[in-house]
């Protein structure tokens, strides 16, 4: 089993993703996808009046707030518009995928963090009324009465909180998450950058492999966003599984690029 996670940031190739998920589908082997939807979320969300709202923590991790409308939000272009357009690609392509959130089945399911801490103009408050959490358990019922049927599933944020909220997660620690709850060999985590750069955004500074026992030391080479990703990476590895790749999803067969060793492998 393989995990594929895709970004939403500008550049990603779905075309190219599916075509290459497709292949490798059709010759017997087994992948989900996992996909996010950031990019597409911030223009419909300036569109409609409501724009994002991004939170620096004290730690440096920055994440969305998610209010209700922001959900909702959030939910149209995730579970709807990307899903939706994966799904039609796959289908297009002769596979036969399922479109499922975290909520559907309770495929991902975690804690519902109301509250957040933010750092703003030097000082830290509290902001109540946020919709988020991390994943913490994955039901994998569904995927696998979907695998054994034939069918693969295209899976988005958000995930259920214990009560049954929809709560927005962190998509690549969402993977890692699956990855391990399924004993995947790999799981790829794709974005628009070649993997992690030890200068970003300098592409030439590519690292290629950091040692499973060792992930974390790398966090301080990742800014942002990235950040999420070398936790996932370090979610899965010590999950058991035993290779992760952050790869590019720009152009080529980014899956197939990834397994071949392009990028930064986790290992
Ligand atoms: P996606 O939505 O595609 O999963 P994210 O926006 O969450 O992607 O994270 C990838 C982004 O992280 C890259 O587009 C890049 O701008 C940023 N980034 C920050 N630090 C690094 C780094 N050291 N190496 C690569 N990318 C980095």
């Amino acid at each position: 089993m393989i995990v594929v996670k895709v970004g939403g940031s500008a550049g990603i190739d779905y075309d190219a993703v599916c075509a290459d998920l497709a292949a490798r589908w059709k010759a017997g082997e087994k992948l989900i996808l996992v996909h996010g939807g950031s990019g597409e979320t911030n223009r419909v969300a300036e569109a409609l009046g409501h724009p994002p709202r991004f939170v620096t923590s004290p730690s440096g991790y920055t994440s969305r707030f998610t209010d209700r409308q922001t959900l909702e939000i959030f939910e149209m272009v995730y579970c709807g518009k990307i899903n939706k357009g994966i799904v039609e690609r796959l289908q297009r392509l002769d596979v036969n995928a399922v479109g499922l959130s975290g909520l559907d089945g309770r495929i991902f399911e975690g804690r519902h963090k109301d509250s957040v801490r933010a750092v703003e103009n030097g000082k830290t408050r509290v902001l109540r009324g946020d919709h988020t959490g991390t994943v913490e358990k994955v039901n994998t019922g569904l995927i696998e009465l979907l695998l054994t049927a034939g069918y693969l599933p295209v899976l988005t944020p958000p995930a259920s909180s214990y009560e049954g909220v929809a709560i927005n997660v962190d998509g690549d620690r969402a993977a890692a998450a699956l990855a391990v709850a399924l004993k995947a060999e790999a799981l790829l985590l794709l974005s628009n950058v070649p993997g992690l750069l030890r200068a970003y955004p300098d592409e030439a500074s590519l690292i290629r492999h950091i040692p499973a026992d060792d992930v974390e030391a790398y966090l301080e080479f990742a800014q942002d966003r990235m950040k999420k990703k070398v936790l996932g990476a370090a979610e899965a590895v010590a999950g058991g599984v035993r290779r992760v790749i952050f790869g590019d999803a720009r152009a080529g067969q980014p899956i197939t690029a990834a397994l071949d060793g392009a990028g930064t492998v986790v290992s």
